[in-house]
Order: structure tokens, then C-alpha cells, then sequence
């Protein structure tokens, strides 16, 4: 399977009989069986569904049908976004059993064109996190080096690509939890405008910020995914009308006297030194492409963070008051005397992980009466200023470069303190915050501990402009020529 160069040229074969659709899932799901222990990047492997899903292709190929442009191309789901076969976990003690009666709308519409889902991916909790440490279910960990994390909060699907288990697999983003993952795992992850993919089945945590998103091994790959999974969907009132371009048919075109903005706040000596080397290669790179590369100021860069993390739990809060005990999930048991309330409460702490009750909290308090005012609201204004920072640097650039995280992957426990961990994702946030799309594409490495550790190069481009976001970063791809395939693994702790 993996000397195919691309996943439409694996289906290609698939549908012109050249290769079995049984025998490309059998080899994914013997090399998740041989790797996952060590890796944990899957919660649930649904082997005999997929097996079954692979004979079905391969009898409508034969028989004639086209089985669709993913015919046979096997991909792994987070456990965020519900599947009507498995289970779907969210990551959380709170989901353990739950099975949801729907699939998603981006898993239908994979299904619809031929995809084979493998299996659903180990998550932080409710998304809730950067570094998959936040799961119910042990933390993945990180293929180049066991001994880290692999990011997150889309981790078990950046690991699951990066080690080869399945070429592609969805995550989703609501701060940079596939972009991050993506760069720190040495993979290709895409973060949508808002509303350019449906969240019906998305399980929501901030539903302003929101967005399922691809994670693949090229450029190419992802633009495939996200044609396929894109546009509107009567069952999300967010998703966009707007029509989606072929993307990958397009995706060779020039852009046409490109222009690169390279905001100051990215480049910040506070990045580790390596990523700032590997950023610096990559503009120089763009030069030889003949790019034009201008200097921009976004200096609300900083005020991401603080901002994303009012909005953010604001609405979280808001979501997960659903978990009652009662309607989803785990129950607890109450002793004599007990009421309802009880129920909540327990059910509450014994299903909810600390990160997730400390956002519950963080956001009750930014809703409160008389906390409003002086947090959510001025997050709010916030917001709009970031989204007019960045509508005013795209008035003079194509796409902004930068880093898309300030550290190459970190060993496991070494960020215990939550704030050194929501800092990670400076660069990414306000993507979301400003509803526009992103891409981290590996653009080099760094050596930590005598291991090779994979750094993300990121571009962010206006709503909607997916088109330019993916010509850009397949530039980079061809022209950089790097090699991201591990080395056979050796996988043991
Ligand atoms: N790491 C960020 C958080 O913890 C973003 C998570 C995400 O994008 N789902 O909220």
C-alpha cells in the first residue's frame, strides 16, 4: 500500500482490479496490530467491518460499479466524531460505552465514496488538550520518539498516519489539534474555515471554533480528504454554501505572483532554535520559488491565548452541561437520601477528567453574572480584532508562514502545569478565533536526545481560499523534497 504515492492512486488501482481492496485493509490492520500497543494512537479497531466493508469494494470493482474515488483507501477516525458502528468515547471515562445511533456527515460522506474506516483514535479528552496526555485511555505516543508526546488533542490520528498504520485519518481542531499533532508527528493536517466541513456528528466543544480536519502523508492526500468531506450539509446550519472547488485537480496550478507574509510575533526567539533554523530555510526556499515575502505585524498574536481561553471553555461549559448521568454515558450509583442533583454531580466527577472540569469551571465563571461583562464579552472584542488584524494582512499577502508550534514534540509529563501546555498552541488559536483556514506541512528537523524529531512549517490563508492554502504548501512540498518516512520502527519502551 505504502508504495503508492497517493491515495487516488491506490484507489485508482483498487478500481481497475490491479490490487485488492481486502489486502491493502489486511496490511493496515496487521501493522496496527504489531504497532498500536506500543503507540496506543487507536482506542478501537473495527477489523471485521472494515474487512467487510474491503470485500464489498472489491466484488462492486469486479462486477463492473465504480466503488467511488476512495475505493479501498483506509482511514482512521478520531473519537470525537460519532460512528454508528464502534464506539465513540470522546476520550472520556463519561463516554466509556456510549454508541451513537448516527455517523457523522464527513464519515458518510467518506463511506459514501469508497473509504474504508479502520478504526476511531485515541483523543485528550473531549478534545481538550495538546499532547493526547488528557485521555481516559492512556497517552499515545509519539512514533519518532516513544518517549514523547505526540501532540494533540488529535494525537492517536497524527501517530496513526506518521507510523503508517492507515494513510489518512480525520482529527479536528478547535485551537490547532490537527495542525500541532500534524507537526510534531511529521504528517500533513489541514484545519478548515469554519463552515467549510460539516459538524453534524462532530462532538461539540466549542461550537464557534469548531472544524473536523484531515491529517495525511501529502499535500495531495489531504486536498482529496477535504473535497471529499467539504460543503454544506442540511444538517449544520454553520456549514457554508459556498461551492467547493476540485482541490487537488487545481492544486499544480501557479499562484500567480505569490506573496508570503511573515509575521514578526512568529518568528519569536522564545521558539525553540531549530524551528526558528527550519522556518528560516523555508522562506529562503520560497525566494528561490520566486515568491515574494513581505514583513507583517500581527501583534495581537499574543492575545490568542488568553482570549481563545475564555471563548473556548464559554461554550465547552455551555456543551458538556449534556453529560448529565442521565441522557449519555455513565451513571453513577446513589446511596440512600440521594437526588437528582447528586446524580449530576456524581456522574460528573467520576466521568470528567481534571482538564475537562477545570474548563467547565473557567467557563461557568466567564458566564457568570458580573463576570460576563469584564471576560466573555471582552473575548468577544477581542476576537473581532483578530479577525480584522488578519483581514488586513491578507489584503497584501496570499498566505502568512510561520511555525506552527514553538517546540518540536516534548517528553511525556513535562508539562504538568496547564498553562506551560495551552501555550503551545500560540500560533494556532487565533486561526480558529478568526475562522480561517491553516496547514502544517513537516518543513524539517530537530535533534533532541540523539532522535530525529519532525518541526511543522504552518500557512494560514483567508476564509474559504483552501485553494491557495494547499498550492502554497504543495510548492513547498516538491520543492523541499524532504523525507518524512520513518525509519522501520523500533517500537519498544
Ligand atoms: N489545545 C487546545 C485546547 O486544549 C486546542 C484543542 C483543540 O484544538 N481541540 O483547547
Amino acid at each position: 500500500m505504502f508504495t503508492f504515492e497517493s491515495i487516488l492512486e491506490l484507489s485508482d488501482a483498487i478500481r481497475q482490479r490491479k490490487v485488492m481492496a481486502v489486502h491493502v485493509v489486511r496490511e493496515c490492520l496487521d501493522r496496527i496490530d504489531r504497532l498500536n500497543p506500543a503507540l496506543n494512537a487507536f482506542h478501537e479497531v473495527t477489523a471485521d467491518l472494515a474487512m467487510k466493508a474491503a470485500r464489498r469494494i472489491d466484488l462492486r470493482a469486479s462486477a463492473g460499479e465504480d466503488p467511488g474515488q476512495l475505493a479501498g483507501v483506509p482511514i482512521a477516525v478520531k473519537d470525537n466524531i460519532v460512528t454508528e458502528f464502534g464506539h465513540t468515547t470522546c476520550g472520556s471515562r463519561i463516554l466509556e460505552n456510549y454508541r451513537s445511533p448516527f455517523s457523522a456527515t464527513a464519515i458518510r460522506r467518506l463511506i459514501n465514496a469508497g473509504a474504508i474506516i479502520v478504526g476511531k483514535t485515541n483523543c485528550d479528552e473531549f478534545a481538550m488538550g495538546s499532547s493526547t496526555e488528557n485521555c481516559a485511555y492512556g497517552p499515545v505516543r509519539n512514533p519518532w520518539d516513544v518517549t514523547r508526546v505526540p501532540g494533540g488533542s488529535s494525537g492517536g490520528s497524527a501517530a496513526a498516519v506518521a507510523a503508517g498504520m492507515c494513510p489518512l485519518a480525520l482529527g479536528s481542531e478547535t485551537g490547532g489539534s490537527v495542525r500541532q499533532p500534524a507537526s510534531m508527528c511529521g504528517v500533513v493536517g489541514v484545519k478548515p474555515s469554519y463552515g467549510r466541513v460539516s459538524r453534524y456528528g462532530l462532538v461539540a466543544f466549542g461550537s464557534s471554533l469548531d472544524q473536523i480536519g484531515p491529517l495525511a502523508r501529502t499535500v495531495a492526500d489531504a486536498a482529496a480528504i477535504l473535497s471529499a468531506i467539504a460543503g454544506i450539509d442540511r444538517h449544520d446550519s454553520t456549514s457554508s454554501d459556498a461551492a467547493v472547488p476540485d482541490y487537488l485537480e487545481r492544486l499544480d496550478e501557479p499562484v500567480g505572483d505569490l506573496r508570503i507574509g511573515v509575521p514578526r510575533q512568529y518568528c519569536s526567539d522564545r521558539n525553540d532554535s531549530e524551528v526558528n533554523d527550519a522556518v528560516q530555510n523555508a522562506i529562503e526556499l520560497f525566494k528561490d520559488l520566486g515568491a515574494t515575502i513581505i514583513d507583517v505585524d500581527l501583534p495581537l498574536t499574543n492575545y490568542g491565548i488568553a482570549t481563545y481561553y475564555v471563548i473556548a471553555p464559554a461554550e465547552a461549559s455551555s456543551n458538556l452541561a449534556r453529560y448529565d448521568g442521565i441522557r449519555y454515558g455513565r451513571r453513577a450509583d446513589l446511596g440512600e437520601g440521594e437526588d437528582v442533583f447528586d446524580l449530576y454531580a456524581k456522574s460528573r466527577a467520576e466521568g470528567f477528567g481534571p482538564e475537562v472540569q477545570r474548563r467547565i469551571m473557567l467557563g461557568t465563571y466567564v458566564l457568570s453574572a458580573g463576570y460576563y461583562d469584564a471576560y466573555y464579552k471582552r473575548a468577544l472584542q477581542a476576537r473581532r480584532l483578530i479577525k480584522q488584524e488578519f483581514d488586513a494582512a491578507f489584503a497584501r499577502c496570499h498566505a502568512l508562514l510561520g511555525p506552527t508550534s514553538p517546540t518540536p514534540a516534548f517528553p511525556l509529563g513535562s508539562k504538568p502545569d496547564p498553562l506551560s501546555m495551552y501555550l503551545s498552541d500560540i500560533y494556532t488559536v487565533n486561526t480558529n478565533i478568526a475562522g480561517i483556514c491553516g496547514i502544517s506541512i513537516p518543513c524539517g528537523f530537530a535533534i533532541k536526545d540523539r532522535k530525529r524529531l519532525p518541526i511543522g512549517l504552518h500557512l494560514q490563508c483567508r476564509a474559504f481560499d483552501e485553494l491557495t492554502m494547499f498550492r502554497v504548501a504543495r510548492m513547498f512540498e516538491r520543492g523541499a523534497e524532504l523525507n518524512f518516512q520513518l525509519p522501520e520502527l523500533e517500537l519498544t519502551r
